[in-house]
């Protein structure tokens, strides 16, 4: 039994003084109440910490690598899909273990408790399939155990090259599966996480995009778990929406609403590219709207209609997708600033009751436990104790409390510097700032990438 105690700490029902918790062995809030003495464990703000509902972790190999312009301006992706597929054709699983250890330590240090690993790099270079074709998600655990990150491995289904049918090409290659191949895959991913995930570990399953995924390949995605989550990339660029609307007749949140029950277990990432109907309809459904904002302002995806949804009561988590730069805080504040520039407004997300970075913060709780699966995301008795200690005992924090301290760690952009702990599931891997293991991992990831790019 590990016992915590808070000087103020984020509740269901708010804002607490003095707040005790007990962790219990299995990893899960056994009790809360009043402190009665300070435990070796005192922090000075206790917050759930959030998981991060959107990743795809080798990407973090590019990161600053994609900001160069081809020889073509209006070809925007140029060097991001140059950089991408050159690195795909090197990446071994061993490498990509590393990198993705690196990358889920980061999360932890960035206040993320959990990850859902949106998993599509399947196979070996040229696309060889593994003698086991799930080697590459049972590298994913492994990281996951390294790190000690609470994971919901979402094995992809990436059939095609866009939504004529075209085969998968170049570097792709290493993603596609048919439904029979990602069947197996799928069952060895499951086999994989028993064996040797977390006891909070999750699986779902991610049909990749509607361009990737044809109607019988999401259906058939579908039915492998219909219990757990299904995430899936939805209405990011223009482009995307244009290519739907020529092949299925409608825009593509317009289509997977008319043609598939999308409910609570969904979440759909991006959703940049939507008119305000499919905004409304979209909120009514309890699916998690997954936002991107730090990757979506890199990419240039466009802004997210938050004011709109948020509005009329959706639900949304934030992801880190491209892992170009991990930061929660820098998440919030950027969607928040998105909305706002656009806008021309403050305070676009607040409402009567919640400031700014409460209202993000708690929309981050509830829609990444939801989008994950995960029975977390708040600090009450029974959830799983993935919690976020702050320091606030510094010159950014100044020892301010409740909305006020959560707003500068947001707004004042040092948030990050001030996270002192993090569990997750119990496991308290980030203490006085640093990951446990975080000299090992960095060691390897570096190892990981002069070899990698020695040979690009
Ligand atoms: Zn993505």
């Amino acid at each position: 039994m590990q016992i915590i105690t808070a000087s103020q700490a984020l509740m269901p029902e708010g804002w607490q003084s003095d707040v005790e918790i007990r962790i219990a062995a299995d990893g899960r809030i056994a009790e809360v109440g009043p402190m009665t003495t300070r435990a070796a464990h005192h922090l000075d703000m206790l917050l759930p910490a959030p998981l991060n509902l959107h990743s795809h972790a080798f990407q973090r190999a590019i990161a600053g690598l994609t900001e160069a312009r081809g020889p073509d301006p209006a070809d925007t992706f140029w060097t991001w899909r140059q950089q991408m597929y050159r690195f795909l054709d090197r990446l071994d699983a061993d490498q990509v273990e590393a990198i993705t250890a690196m990358v889920f330590m980061e999360m932890l240090e960035a206040g993320y408790g959990a990850v859902a690993e949106f998993h599509y790099l399947h196979h070996a270079a040229q696309g060889q399939p593994h003698d086991d074709p799930a080697e590459m998600s049972a590298r994913i655990i492994a990281a996951a155990q390294i790190a000690g990150i609470g994971l919901t491995l979402l094995p992809v289904l990436y059939q095609w090259g866009g939504c004529d049918r075209r085969v998968l090409a170049g570097g792709q290659r290493r993603f596609g599966t048919d439904p029979d191949s990602f069947a197996r895959l799928h069952a060895g991913a499951t086999r994989h996480l028993r064996d040797h995930g977390h006891a909070d570990d999750r699986l779902g399953v991610a049909p990749h995009s509607l361009r990737a995924v044809d109607a019988e390949g999401l259906d058939a995605a579908l039915a492998l778990c219909p219990e757990s989550p299904v995430h899936m990339h939805l209405a990011e660029q223009v482009a995307e929406v244009e290519e739907v609307m020529a092949h299925h007749g409608a825009r593509p949140v317009t289509w997977l609403l008319d043609t598939h029950d999308v409910d609570a277990r969904w979440c759909l990432i991006h959703c940049t590219q939507m008119t305000p109907q499919e905004t409304a309809r979209l909120a009514a459904t309890g699916a998690v709207a997954g936002l991107c904002p730090i990757t979506e302002s890199n990419l240039g995806d466009g802004i997210f209609d938050g004011v709109r949804y948020l509005g009329a009561n959706g639900r949304a988590g934030i992801g880190s997708d491209s892992n170009v730069h991990i930061a929660l805080f820098d998440e919030l504040r950027t969607l928040e600033y998105s909305q706002r520039l656009r806008d021309r407004s403050r305070a676009a997300l607040a409402t009567p009751t919640a400031p700014t970075g409460r209202r993000l913060f708690e929309m981050a709780l509830a829609g990444g436990a939801q989008a994950g699966g995960r029975d977390a995301g708040r600090i009450e008795a029974g959830a799983w104790a993935d919690l976020l200690g702050i320091a606030t005992d510094n010159a950014w924090l100044c020892d301010r409390h409740g909305d006020a301290a959560l707003d500068t760690a947001i707004f004042g952009g040092h948030g990050q510097a001030c996270i002192s702990d993090v569990w997750s599931a119990g496991r308290h891997v980030v203490q006085e700032g640093r990951h446990i293991h975080r000299d090992a991992i960095r060691a390897r990831f570096r190892a990981a990438m002069t070899a990698l790019e020695a040979t690009v």
